[in-house]
């Protein structure tokens, strides 16, 4: 048995709606419509949470901003 399929641990492309089989979403960088995918562009100008409607499919859903806070350190002299 061995495993033929490589998956690169790291991969920069960006997602596309066509990778996506289901429409939930999670960790995207823009809000996607669960109904159909669109992708919007002004999503840094919706609050942090909330329900819109979708520009293409006009149906109704609910969002909510990630917000990942990470830190750096590191050394200063005294
Ligand atoms: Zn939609």
């Amino acid at each position: 048995m061995g495993d033929s399929t490589e998956m690169p641990a790291e991969q920069s492309s960006p997602w596309t709606v066509m990778d996506v089989a289901e429409f939930m979403h999670e960790d995207t960088e823009e809000i996607i419509c669960p109904w159909c995918g669109y992708e919007f562009q002004d999503s840094w100008e919706f609050e942090e949470n909330g329900e819109h409607d979708c520009y293409e499919c006009e149906k109704p859903f609910k969002f909510c901003r990630i917000i990942d806070v990470t830190y750096d350190t590191e050394r200063i002299e005294p």
